[in-house]
């Protein structure tokens, strides 16, 4: 479905233009719904290998610290739906869901693309060159 190349063991696909589109429609139609006020927080999509799009909204807590970031979200939406081969995700990202997008691409052999709305350009930009030290080296689960 999507092209792919295998770079340094990893596989790193090439989204293309309408997918890309398609994901950014989506993570901004996704804002309605932040938590717990609509428009105020965050919003991504992620693509999975088979081609699904799942989005993924922040869900504050009064806390701050059980605030859930929208790519955790997101990337616990496309595992309820059984799918964990992430292959790309809208961004930029904090640096706590780079760890989680880094983990996910650990786990499936993925170097999940990064998906970066610059100006007119979307870069895809591979999880692996925006953590050149990632720890761990292997899943510990
Ligand atoms: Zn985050």
């Amino acid at each position: 479905m999507f092209k792919s190349k295998k770079i340094n063991g990893k596989l790193v696909y090439h989204i293309n233009g309408k997918t890309i589109k398609k994901m950014f429609v989506i993570a901004n139609k996704a804002m309605e719904n932040t938590f717990p006020k609509p428009n105020k927080g965050f919003a991504v999509a992620v693509l999975t290998k088979k081609g699904n799009i799942y989005p993924g909204v922040s869900y504050n807590s009064d806390t701050y610290t059980l605030t859930m970031h929208s790519e955790a979200v997101a990337l616990a939406h496309a595992a309820i739906h059984g799918e964990t081969e992430i292959i790309a995700i809208t961004g930029p990202n904090c640096h706590i869901c780079k760890q989680l997008i880094y983990e996910s691409s650990l786990r499936s052999g993925i170097d999940v693309i990064v998906l970066i709305n610059e100006k007119e350009e979307v870069k895809q930009i591979p999880i692996s060159r925006l953590m050149p030290y990632p720890w761990p080296e292997k899943p510990f689960l």
